[in-house]
């Protein structure tokens, strides 16, 4: 830009359309200056002009607004990598899936697994910020979780003491309380899908299997899942109703958690089914009273029987967890909540969100006319990734704190228990 030439202001701000629609005296200077271009302006000229942005498009180094780097997992139908968007510079998950792999069956799945994701906004589930689609590859950016895995955890560091299972185990159960309460039903609920954020949250993960019901006793009839996870009745009987399936794989994390093995374990899967049937597990006598009476409220048979999420919040073992957050409304989620005055609490934050986009070049315009694209659209994507910053910022994503200590003889006198440490041997059966 020469010297002296005052820098032009976008067009639309996100406050208003009208702003800056008396645009005589800034036509004349556009003409003897060079147009100073907003970050989102500069990004979408090298996206189609500039020969090294575009290489780096081509040959996957970058999605869309979004530059990739290495891969941190692998699914069966995807990859896992990690990026960053090239002009807010949040870290992200990106998932990547080659449509040409996927069956019919896998399409229905990863459909229901966008609009699953869609409709939830909680803390302890992973937030989807935007799905990208090319001709070959649709890409789902995710929150990055960086802590790694349940599974891995306990895997490579063993059990969880008392405090920390609670701590994980309150934050699981809020998160699956919240599904169930919007109708959606995880139904692959299991360590590998608990995964650790750099805040020490955990986050409800791959919502490959999940499925929305249309009222509590709408019975089900796909088998979906892991078979250690499994409930009885998905081995023995010909439909199901979903909260008992995902309560059940619940009762078996949280027996994994405190035990650092599992309750039901086999070398093949009928005589896994034959163990899940009986029903027959051995608690090992250092797990808590209190957590002992959770699991064995849980892992009942007869899925009538078994503890309901309520009963489960109100039991004595998570007593001392401060569990509960306000619920945020669900509309936040789309910019253009943005658009709308919002009032009391959420001022703030709005605040921060519009001035962080305006700053990137981000107008109302541009929000407007990706209206219903919902995750589909950059700017989607770009402001659920400022609002999610925002928001862990400010310390709304922090886990749960224990408020008292809740006495227990039993754990007491078991003290020369404590540093036992089992390993998991989990029998690969999925
Ligand atoms: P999935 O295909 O969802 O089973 O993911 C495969 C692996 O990728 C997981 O086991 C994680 O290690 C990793 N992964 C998936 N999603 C994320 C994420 N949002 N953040 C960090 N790592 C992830």
């Amino acid at each position: 830009m020469p010297a002296g030439a005052s820098p032009r202001m976008p067009r639309h701000s996100l406050y208003s359309l009208t702003e800056s629609s008396d645009c005589g005296p800034e036509k004349e200077e556009e003409e003897d200056s060079p147009k100073r271009l907003t970050p989102l302006e500069k990004l979408t000229r090298d996206m189609c002009h500039d020969e090294k942005t575009i290489k780096d498009l081509t040959v996957g180094k970058r999605v869309g607004f979004y530059k990739v780097r290495g891969e941190i997992g692998c699914g069966n139908f995807s990859k896992v990598k990690l990026a960053f968007h090239a002009l807010t510079k949040d870290k992200v998950a990106i998932k990547v899936m080659e449509k040409m792999r996927l069956d019919l069956q896998t399409q229905r799945m990863l459909s229901r697994e966008i609009s699953n994701m869609e409709s939830l906004y909680h803390p302890n589930v992973l937030r989807l910020y935007e799905v990208v689609e090319t001709p070959c590859r649709l890409y789902l950016v995710l929150e990055y979780a960086g802590g790694g895995d349940l599974h891995s955890r306990l895997t490579s560091e063993g059990k969880l003491t008392d405090p920390e299972s609670k701590i994980v185990f309150a934050q699981i159960l809020s998160a699956v309380k919240y599904m169930h309460d919007n109708s959606i039903i995880h139904r692959d609920m299991k360590a590998e899908n608990v995964l650790y954020s750099c805040s020490g949250c955990v986050k409800v993960a791959d919502f490959g299997f999940s499925t929305r019901i249309n009222n509590r006793n709408q019975m089900l009839d796909t088998f979906c899942g892991s078979p250690p996870y499994a409930a009885p009745e998905l081995f023995k009987d010909e439909s199901y109703l979903g909260p008992p399936v995902d309560v059940w794989a619940m009762g078996v994390l949280l027996f994994f958690m405190v035990t650092g093995t599992m309750p039901f374990r086999a070398d093949t899967v009928p005589k896994l089914r034959r163990s899940v049937i009986e029903g027959v597990y051995a608690l090992p006598m250092w797990v808590s009273a209190p957590c002992q009476r959770l699991i064995r409220g849980i892992l009942k048979p007869d899925p009538s029987e078994r503890y309901a999420l309520d009963q489960m919040l109100g039991c004595e073992w998570l007593l001392p967890v401060e569990l509960f957050r306000t619920a945020r409304p669900l509309q936040q989620l789309n910019p253009v909540y943005l658009l709308e005055a919002g009032t009391g609490r959420m001022m703030q934050e709005e605040e921060d969100v519009r001035a962080a986009l305006q700053e990137l070049g981000v107008t109302q315009e541009h929000i407007l006319d990706n209206q219903c694209k919902n995750s589909r659209s950059p700017f989607t994507g770009m402001y659920r990734i400022v609002l999610h910053r925002i928001q862990r910022n400010s310390g709304t994503e922090r886990p749960p704190i224990i408020t008292g200590v809740v006495k227990d003889p039993k754990r007491d006198s078991l003290r020369a228990y404590r540093n036992l440490r089992h390993t998991s041997k989990l029998c690969v059966l999925s």
